[in-house]
């Protein structure tokens, strides 16, 4: 069995959904985890349930001073970071690129990318220092197609996979592995309360439809848990569909 004993792993959107369920599996595997939200009560609650693995840290990854914040309560708590799961983002209302606004773009941009920049960029250094680590990216199917959501959450999930890879390139000999998950669609809290844009959303619908099964969040941590192991040890830079056959289509 994989095993992740001394090794310290930072989650962030850990309260809910895909993030929630990396947590507990890294947690079960034997690691520490620093459980990062912007919604503090939720990150408290994995922390909670994960009993002394965890620690939880209320975290915007979108501000830059609120990271640096997190990667420094992440190394005082526990000395080191092996894993991060860069996981938190949100979604578009599905608009296409003559209806979506600018506030809209700039908010998913920011947090989708710029935010998976921002933690990744605080947590590299301390990486480099320890002589490793592994990186895995939550991205999406429409982090490699067109058609499976708005242009601003679509262009933002190619921004990832392009982080992803140079990443992956720039610190392949310095022992620091960086590989992105592709989901489906995954039954999370994700649309809870969204709004779409109608023309987009009758688009998209007979595309996402294709899906035809949703994931659990599990499926995607236990993804996650295996290119954080040492047992992926030589996949680096792996955009990695998980989605049930979808993207095969
Ligand atoms: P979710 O809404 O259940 O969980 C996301 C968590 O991220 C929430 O707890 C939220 O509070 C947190 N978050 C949002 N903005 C944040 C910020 N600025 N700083 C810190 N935390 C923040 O959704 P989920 O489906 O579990 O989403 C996790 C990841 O999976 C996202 O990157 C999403 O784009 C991706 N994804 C989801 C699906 C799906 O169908 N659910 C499909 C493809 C990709």
């Amino acid at each position: 069995m994989t095993t992740f004993e001394n090794k310290v792993c930072l989650v962030t959107g850990a309260g809910s959904g895909i993030g929630r369920a990396m947590a507990v599996a890294f947690a079960k595997a034997g690691a520490r985890v620093v459980v990062c939200d912007v919604n503090a009560e939720s990150a408290q609650r994995t922390a909670a349930d994960l009993g002394d693995a965890a620690v939880s840290v209320a975290a915007d990854i979108s501000d830059e001073t609120s990271v640096s914040a997190l990667a420094e309560a992440a190394i005082s708590a526990y000395g080191r970071i092996d894993v991060l799961c860069n996981n938190a983002g949100i979604m578009d209302t599905m608009a296409l690129p003559a209806d979506v606004t600018p506030e809209l773009w700039e908010r998913v941009l920011r947090v989708n990318l710029t935010g998976t920049f921002l933690v990744t960029h605080a947590v590299l250094p301390h990486m480099l220092h320890q002589g490793g680590g592994a990186i895995v990216n939550t991205a999406s199917e429409a982090g490699i197609r067109g058609g499976a959501a708005g242009v601003a959450y679509t262009a933002s999930k190619h921004g990832v996979v392009g982080l992803t890879k140079s990443v992956a390139w720039a610190y392949a000999k310095d022992g620091i592995r960086c590989n992105a998950i592709l989901p489906g669609p995954t039954m999370t809290n994700i649309a809870t309360g969204a709004t779409f844009d109608p023309v987009g959303a009758a688009r998209l619908g007979p595309v996402l439809a294709l899906g035809e099964r949703l994931a659990q969040p599990e499926q995607m941590a236990d993804a996650a848990v295996f290119l954080a192991s040492d047992a992926a040890s030589f996949i680096n830079g792996a955009i990695v569909p998980v989605d049930g056959g979808w993207s095969a289509a």
